[in-house]
């Protein structure tokens, strides 16, 4: 197939164009590089780069089969640094690339997020669930650009009869995520590697469930074959506290760090959980990397990229 994906360059656009070429399909990969990096992408016949912002109008030569919109700031520092553009991306960028699907009689998928839950007051949470978000939090650019991307999926499905897929996307982590890019899994492996404080925000009571990128890959593709409309949870449901993390990771890489508090962002949900029933039901699909063994990788892969010899 021919595939276009946004946000190709990102941390996990870029593993799943890797995936994507694994299959032998042709991949046209679109970023305007503000988060993303082109070192994530490595040089294949089957793959076309273009460099470009997907709010401005996408022009594409030739059959799309499949339309995948991943592009978007997505750490809550973005929240702050980026708010217009992670509007824009969500807004316009959604409604372009369901332009470019209509155009080209493609398939579409939105990757949506754990986001439209807000802070949750539903635990776990089912994919009926309508959310607690609060418009006007610093969150809220990235929660309703989001809220809004669902919805004009959505009406281009029922309108135009496009045929669309929505995945809320959960915590994942893993190899590529950039070690300053304020989430906390690359946070505390970076902070830990270099024996710097680890900075837990709030008590850090706080929970969340973190997926291994390998296993949402997985999903996304099961979720291309199979025909169904509605948004589906993808995520990992084993759930940790934010200071049982900062634990774990310290022992995992032999840290000398101390753990140390930090105030609590604006809006910063109390727990999040996936209920996995309906991935389970209509991708036949769950988790298989456990945290502890996708921590590893990660080190590993952080020591290298930043030369650590142990
Ligand atoms: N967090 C933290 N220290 C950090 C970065 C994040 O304690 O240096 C906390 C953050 O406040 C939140 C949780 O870790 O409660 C997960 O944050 P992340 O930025 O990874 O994503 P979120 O799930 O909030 O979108």
């Amino acid at each position: 197939m021919r595939i276009v994906i946004t946000g190709g360059a990102g941390f996990i656009g870029s593993h799943l164009v890797d995936k994507l070429l694994s299959l032998d399909h042709q991949v046209i990969a679109i970023d305007n590089l503000i988060t993303g990096k082109s070192e994530n992408l490595n040089l294949h016949k089957n793959l076309t780069f273009i460099e470009q912002n997907v709010c401005d109008y996408i022009e594409i030569d030739g059959r799309v089969d499949w339309v995948l919109h991943f592009a978007s700031p997505a750490s809550p520092t973005d929240f702050t640094r980026l708010p217009i553009q992670i509007l824009k991306v969500g807004s316009i960028g959604t409604i372009n690339t369901l332009g470019l699907a209509k155009g080209k009689k493609a398939k579409y998928m939105l990757a949506s997020t754990s986001e439209v839950y807000g802070d949750p007051l539903e635990h776990p949470q089912k994919e009926t669930y309508v959310g607690n978000v609060n418009p006007n939090s610093e969150r809220a650019v990235y929660d309703e650009a989001k809220r809004f991307s669902e919805a004009v999926t959505l009406a281009y499905h029922r309108f135009h009869h496009l045929d669309t897929r929505m995945i809320r996307i959960f915590n994942t982590f893993g190899p590529r995520m950039r070690p300053e890019d304020g989430r906390v899994i690359s946070t505390f492996i970076y902070q830990s590697l270099m024996n710097k404080p680890i900075t837990v925000n709030g008590d850090g009571t706080q929970t969340r469930s973190f997926q291994h990128v390998s296993d949402l890959v997985d999903g996304v593709l099961r979720l291309m074959d199979v025909e169904y409309h509605n948004p589906i949870n993808l995520g990992n449901p084993n759930e940790y506290s934010i200071l049982e993390i900062a634990k774990i990771i310290k022992k995992l890489t032999n840290s000398k760090s101390e753990i140390v508090f930090a105030p609590l962002p604006d809006a910063d949900p109390k727990r999040r959980r996936p209920d996995i029933t309906r991935a389970k039901e209509i991708l036949k699909w769950e988790p298989k990397v456990s945290l502890e063994e996708g921590l590893l990788k990660m080190i590993e892969y952080y020591k290298s990229a930043l030369q650590i010899k142990t």
